[in-house]
């Protein structure tokens, strides 16, 4: 990136009441068939425009492409069975009825690709595309056939990365995997999700990144977030061994959360894509407290390594409110790059 702090989001945008039922997380699709192709593709311009208005620097589909974030990808696996399903707590925090891994799992076809090439035709700005993250995908399953969590999750790194190399051919900049267990499962994530995630983006030349939150503002996040006091030092856990590994960028939540600055230093050398919009709340930030975040973040980050970014998705909330949170978060890194060039 030659641009001073690009900012970008962490994945999903507001859906348009007429693909889905606005403000709510993993609302269903309103079309079938070809009409819902077609819906997406016209959701997916319509976001890429709202972006481009903000002035956002990377661009995504606003992942109008999918209904979740993980059980899409999923849905398109041979050896999950979404008939039976089980009741698991997701992250160790809220009950979901998850499906089950009844077989080995593999990958038919490219789950994401041609959407991604759609969305390579409509822009020459850099583009990011979101996959789930290894552990997180297993964290979202009952695994009735390998039951070993790590088992499955190197086989979900060999399928992600199959994809992957699928969508940096397709012209995809920056490939996210999202890890929002890695800030709760941390032996674990030492033990093996590193090395699962190094699997995942093996043999890649374009940029990869890791997105690590305290997730979306529903309750069973904002209740979690809630116990885990003043300092929240989660991401401590993960940061040396993630520090050492291959992924190129750390997407984290920075913005009116209790994550210490100065962790950033565990993982000084990676770029860093500073959660400076709060999607927990509906309050749209003043430009003033986006660049407060990143001039913050910049004592730990250098600033050719800070990337601006939101928090985490913000499909759950309204459409304006999403927008002017963009707007302030390009108003807010123009503050900064004009202090950093002295103008
Ligand atoms: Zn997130």
């Amino acid at each position: 990136m030659k641009t001073l702090l690009p900012t970008s989001t962490a994945g999903s945008l507001p859906k348009p009441d007429w693909l889905a039922e606005p403000e709510k997380l993993w609302s269903e699709w309103k079309l079938e068939g070809d009409a819902l192709a077609a819906g997406k593709q016209d959701a997916l311009r319509l976001s890429l425009q709202n972006q481009q208005q903000a002035g956002i620097d990377i661009v995504s589909d606003g992942e109008q492409t999918r209904q979740h974030f993980v059980t899409t990808f999923i849905e398109h696996l041979n050896g999950v069975d979404f008939e039976t399903r089980k009741t698991v707590k997701i992250r160790d925090r809220y009950d979901a009825s998850v499906p089950t891994v009844v077989g080995p799992v593999s990958r038919q076809k490219s789950v994401f690709v041609e959407d991604a090439k759609y969305l390579r035709q409509q822009t020459k700005q850099p583009i990011k595309w979101a996959l789930p993250g290894p552990m997180t995908m297993v964290d979202t399953l009952y695994d009735a056939h390998y039951q070993s969590r790590e088992k499955l999750a190197w086989e979900f790194a060999k399928i992600l990365n199959e994809e992957a190399k699928e969508l940096e051919a397709a012209g995809v900049d920056i490939i996210q995997f999202d890890e929002p267990a890695f800030n709760v499962f941390f032996d674990e994530v030492n033990a093996w999700g590193i090395a699962c995630l190094e699997r995942a983006i093996e043999g890649l030349k374009c940029e990869t990144a890791v997105h690590i939150c305290y997730g979306y503002g529903i309750k069973a996040n904002t209740d979690w977030k809630k116990t885990l006091g003043s300092e929240w030092r989660q991401y401590e856990e993960a940061f040396p061994k993630l520090q050492q590994s291959n992924i190129d960028i750390i997407s984290l939540e920075c913005h009116n959360s209790h994550v210490p600055m100065d962790l950033l230093e565990l993982i000084r050398g990676k770029k860093v894509m500073v959660g400076a919009i709060d999607v927990a709340s509906d309050k749209i930030e003043t430009p003033e407290e986006v660049a407060n975040t990143l001039r913050k973040a910049l004592k730990f980050v250098d600033a050719d390594k800070l990337y601006p970014c939101t928090n985490c998705g913000m499909a759950p909330l309204a459409q304006d409110i999403a927008q002017g949170k963009l707007e302030a978060l390009s108003a807010g890194a123009e503050i900064i790059r004009k202090e950093l060039l002295g103008e």
